[in-house]
């Protein structure tokens, strides 16, 4: 690399050790504005930190304001929740209800839910060691919802 991540970082003002998209320390990647390939420099001025995640959704369009516009629409500042609130949209679109929406008399569930989800990670894999993508955390989800189920005495409508 001829420029390095802090450099990059000092040179738009922002950190260099987490993604400036969803605030994960995980595998941080140069991410071109301006891809190379449409012309776009390896300067730290057509560079930004994103995780593999975020890299993969980033926009690929030779007008570097789509790139910003897409980075201050879909930012968290909130580090480390990212992801698992994109696992609960991704949940409703496959189950076409909100996760625990079945649970709504069982009071918190959050201890639960934790303890429970601990065990959920051995069924799954993070490719490229980037972390569990949304869908992937939806299933984790839809696990944890069946073992709740079965302790609270609750018939989940999807249940097969
Ligand atoms: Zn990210």
């Amino acid at each position: 690399m001829i420029v390095s991540n802090e450099q990059i970082a000092e040179h738009w003002g922002e950190a260099p050790e987490r993604c400036w998209r969803c605030g994960y320390k995980s595998g941080l990647e140069q991410c071109h504005i301006v891809p190379a390939s449409l012309g776009g420099g390896d300067s730290a001025d057509n560079l930004v930190l994103l995780c593999g995640r975020c890299h993969n959704e980033a926009p690929n369009h030779q007008d570097p304001q789509y790139l910003w516009r897409w980075l201050r629409a879909t930012r968290t500042e909130s580090t480390d929740t990212y992801w698992t609130i994109r696992g609960w949209e991704e949940f409703e679109v496959m189950f076409g209800r909100k996760p625990l929406s079945c649970f709504t008399d069982a009071g918190d569930l959050t201890t639960e839910c934790r303890e429970l989800a601990a065990d959920e990670f051995a069924k799954t894999v993070d490719r490229f060691g980037e972390g569990l993508n949304p869908s992937t955390i939806a299933c984790m989800i839809a696990e944890v919802e069946k073992k709740l189920a079965q302790r609270h005495g609750i018939t989940l409508p999807d249940a097969a």
